[in-house]
């Protein structure tokens, strides 16, 4: 039974770190899901054969629980796109919960009839994996919430100050009295719920000055504490798969983050101490500069007659989920002979690739979808730019401006091709909240609407239209 437990565990962390790879890559990716499916189920019927050698096992317990996660999971894949940070987000506090009750559950079990099973190690793995294990469940539910826009929960980041040292003060409290435990379990054991009370409590200050904008960062870092809470559950129940695993997500984790605040120009703490997303004070309302618009048909006309357009999709192509009206709109342009190419932002949207699956889905070919550095060279010889539902991620002010909040995020240089024609619903600000000069500038022309319905106007203009 011992080389059957081993095998499934070895499989099963061989199968997780290819799942890893293949997710690389939109060819593979597929099979990297499988894989990630097929690592998790084996690993289960691995620790199904591990809890056979014991006798007290309760199966029926075992199989309200499993019932309990089917009904609470398959309703959570339903999700629409838009709403996968919060869905992570929630399976990151779950994830998080299991791992701070298994801990405090083996930390009472063994207390309680085998104390000498609580060796220095096993605490101190029991500490970390109950204080990350906790502070992931409350924040990762707060996070969740921000993102879901829940009306009591409030959007905007609350400071006060001396806030990030209270916070600081706070789990270092946490961090002593898990010392205290882990020197003398029985003697400090009435510290543990302690311990537990200010992780939770961390967690829910953490996420307090964190405004809804840069939540997508926050989870992917709550992503890694999980993870690591998985490694130090790994140690405590002697569990490779664990280890491996958790490790793999950890590590995950904390590199999308780091390749989000890059692509966002931002440090980890600017974004768990900035604030970012606080109401700005307005400045004075100079000039208002004119807003040129623009019909479909006009703007399929000057289409029709360009040599090449780059189509700028944001979070609007999103939410209007315009991407099968956005593939008919490519269809009927290099049907004409005209080069068409897409400029992926790696921040568009609200999560890293958002952009690749929503036109992955519509299957326009890969190699037309071109990462920012690779196209902006080519934007000044554009003839038009499409901007669909993009705001943030064109903004010049981001090159210039250095009272604005993105100076130095890195855009794609919209404003720089020959022509630019803009679809949004109103003049309203993106995630970071600001103007966008781009709108204002002497060659865009906007056209005002949901981009579904303006983009299915633009093809129905084009498919009504004669070829080049
Ligand atoms: P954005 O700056 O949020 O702008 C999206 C624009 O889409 C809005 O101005 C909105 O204007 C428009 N819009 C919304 N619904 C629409 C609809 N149905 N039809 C047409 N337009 C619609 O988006 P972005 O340019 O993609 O930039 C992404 C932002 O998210 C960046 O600031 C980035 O830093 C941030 N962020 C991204 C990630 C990530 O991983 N992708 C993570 C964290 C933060 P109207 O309301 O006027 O229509």
């Amino acid at each position: 039974m011992e080389t059957y437990i081993q095998v499934t565990y070895l499989l099963s962390a061989g199968l997780f770190i290819f799942s890893l790879k293949w997710m690389n890559d939109p060819k593979t990716a597929r099979k990297g899901v499988y894989a990630g499916v097929a690592a998790m189920a084996i690993g289960i019927l691995g620790t199904v054969g591990l809890l056979a050698g014991f006798e007290s096992i309760n199966w029926a317990w075992m199989a309200v629980a499993a019932v309990l996660g089917v009904v609470v999971g398959v309703p959570l894949s339903w999700v629409p796109l838009t709403a996968v940070p919060q869905r992570t987000a929630l399976s990151h506090a779950f994830g998080g919960l299991a791992a701070g009750l298994v801990g405090t559950a083996k930390f009472y079990l063994w207390l309680g009839s085998e104390p000498e099973m609580l060796t220095s190690f096993r605490v101190f793995a029991i500490v970390a994996e109950i204080i990350l294990g906790y502070l992931t469940f409350t924040g990762s539910l707060l996070a969740a919430g921000k993102l879901q826009e829940v009306s009591w929960i409030p959007q905007r980041p609350l400071t006060y100050k001396g806030q990030n040292a209270m916070n600081l003060g706070l789990l270092g409290i946490a961090v002593l009295c898990g010392i205290a435990v882990v020197t003398n379990p029985a003697q400090f054991a009435f510290l543990f719920p302690v311990i537990i009370a200010l992780a939770l409590t961390f967690g829910v200050l953490l996420i307090i000055p964190i405004g809804g904008a840069d939540m997508p960062t926050v989870i992917a870092l709550l992503n890694s504490y999980a993870g690591l809470s998985a490694v130090a559950m790994g140690f405590v129940l002697d569990n490779k798969v664990l280890i491996t695993a958790g490790a793999l997500d950890g590590s995950s984790g904390l590199i999308l983050a780091i390749i989000m605040c890059r692509a966002m120009n931002r440090s980890f703490t600017n974004v768990l101490f900035g604030a970012f997303g606080q109401v700005q004070a307005q400045g004075v309302a100079g000039e208002q500069k004119l807003v040129k618009q623009e019909t479909p048909e006009g703007a399929a006309l000057l289409m029709e007659q360009a040599n090449t357009v780059v189509i700028v999709p944001g979070y609007g192509m999103a939410v209007a989920q315009a991407q099968h009206r956005v593939r008919e709109l490519y269809d009927q342009l290099t049907k004409r002979g005209i080069d068409v190419r897409f400029a992926i932002h790696p921040v568009a949207g609200r999560m890293p690739g958002h952009m690749n699956v929503l036109l992955a889905e519509t299957e326009i070919p890969y190699d037309h979808l071109v990462e920012m550095d690779e196209i902006n060279p080519d934007l000044p010889q554009a003839d038009v730019v499409l901007v669909i539902g993009a705001n943030d991620v064109v903004n010049p002010a981001a090159r210039h401006d250095k009272s604005s909040p993105i100076f130095g995020m890195p855009i794609i240089d919209a404003d720089k091709a020959h022509m630019c024609f803009a679809i949004k619903r109103s003049m309203n600000p993106g995630f970071a909240g600001i103007d966008n000069e781009l709108y204002t500038a002497d060659h865009t022309y906007m056209r005002f609407g949901d981009a579904k319905s303006v983009v299915g106007e633009l093809v129905k203009n084009l498919s009504g239209g004669a070829g080049h």
